[in-house]
């Protein structure tokens, strides 16, 4: 008898023939986080892996399991040889189990087998386990539309049975789905929009715009603890910064005050992509969300593409802030959003933003400055560093 985790990985796992690529690059993903926690003996089996467990602080090999992308649902398993006594009773420890710690009342019992050679089909496991529950239990009852407590039989090559089924991320394993620049800011949108396309097994760059010493020291900070936080999900991230403040002051002494959020919006976004192209990217990432503010309502979203090839990857586009903020407070980077350093774009932050700019106008205001003397010395100052996550 031996405790198992059971790790399942759905979409990994309808992979067809790339199915190998995806698995190996999970079972990466799973090594470097239980091999510090003292596991380093799983192995993978009919599309699971299974993480045999001895003494490890289990509620810690969990929730570090609970951080990976690809990972649809964990249980925690006992592995018995394939005999009907063994499952039986190891069926009644589980249920009792799960009835002290939930004041469970209905059960059912699910079984898959995969071992053909079995004698009992799934149905009559099934219905041989649950008849051995009831007559060994008092007060519960067999509920097969809507049970407190669903425990599964498995017959393999052994037996597991388990009752818990917890959700992992789900999405799809690291460095399985190429690179993207994320313009990263400090507030709660970008970091959520970062973490949701990485999320689809893309690895993330990232870079920041700030506009010191308007902006200060801590506020850069705040970007590279927000950067950290995220790449304890997706990884090292590489953090590139720029001062835009050479190109935010030509805007605002040469170009109508309306629309220079527009046009540093298209500016960031230029930059982005070179940055993109230089570091092996294929699309952007912003937080922006429809009609939140003035540089995100539809027009001026048209005219912010217009400046890139890239496809800008916009994950917020449809969501609500209250949907936003649920993500960013489930992986933990909400408190450090609100932390109330100035942003690059509220430095010069004009009184009546354009809300529906024309791109003919904003054009000609472009040509008002030296747009690729501005490009080229800006992206000759950007700073860069590697974000390591924490384990
Ligand atoms: P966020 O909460 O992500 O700051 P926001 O609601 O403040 O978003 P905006 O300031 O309009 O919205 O920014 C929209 C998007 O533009 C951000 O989500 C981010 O992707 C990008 N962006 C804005 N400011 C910066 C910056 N200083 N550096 C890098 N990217 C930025
Ligand atoms: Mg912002």
């Amino acid at each position: 008898m031996e405790k198992m985790i059971i790790i399942r990985s759905g979409e990994t796992m309808l992979k067809g023939k790339n199915r190998r690529f995806f698995e190996e690059k999970l079972m990466k993903s799973v090594r470097r986080v239980l091999k510090p926690l003292g596991c380093d003996t799983f192995f993978l089996r009919h599309n699971r892996i299974y993480v045999p467990l001895s003494n490890q602080d289990e509620e810690k090999l969990i929730s570090a399991l609970m951080r990976i992308f690809g990972i649809d649902l964990i249980s925690i398993a006992t592995q018995i040889p394939v005999d009907m006594d063994i499952i039986k009773k190891t069926a009644l420890d589980e249920l009792l189990k799960a009835v002290q710690s939930t004041g469970a009342k209905t059960f059912k019992v699910q079984t898959k087998r995969t071992d053909k050679s079995f004698p009992l089909n799934s149905q009559e496991i099934s219905y041989h386990v649950g008849g051995f529950l009831l007559s060994n239990t008092e007060g519960l009852h067999v509920d097969v539309h809507n049970p407190d407590i669903m425990l599964y039989v498995e017959i393999k090559e052994d037996a597991y049975v388990f009752s818990d089924r917890m959700r992992g991320l789900g999405g799809l394993p690291r460095e399985t789905n190429g690179k993207a620049m994320l313009l990263l800011s400090g507030g709660i949108d970008s970091p959520v929009a970062g973490w949701l396309v990485a999320k689809r097994g893309v690895e993330v760059k990232a870079v920041h715009f700030h506009s010191y010493p308007y902006t200060s020291q801590e506020a850069l900070d705040k970007v590279k603890n927000l950067a950290k936080i995220m790449s304890g999900y997706c990884g090292p991230i590489q953090l590139f910064s720029i001062n835009l403040l050479p190109f935010q002051q030509a805007v605002a002494e040469n170009c109508p005050e309306d629309e220079g959020t527009i046009l540093v919006r298209r500016m960031m976004t230029r930059l982005g992509e070179a940055l993109a192209l230089q570091h092996g990217c294929d699309a952007l990432i912003t937080g922006e969300s429809l009609g939140q503010v003035a540089s995100q309502t539809i027009q001026s979203l048209r005219v912010t593409n217009e400046t890139v090839d890239m496809p800008i990857f916009r994950p917020l586009i449809a969501m609500d802030k209250y949907q936003i903020i649920d993500i960013a407070r489930q992986i933990d980077t909400y408190e450090t959003s609100i932390l109330p350093f100035e942003d690059c774009c509220t430095v010069f932050l004009p009184r009546r933003p354009v809300t529906k700019p024309r791109l003919d106008a904003i054009k000609n205001s472009e040509a008002l400055i030296d747009l690729a003397k501005f490009t080229t010395s800006l992206l000759d100052s950007v700073d860069e560093e590697w974000i390591k996550e924490e384990v």
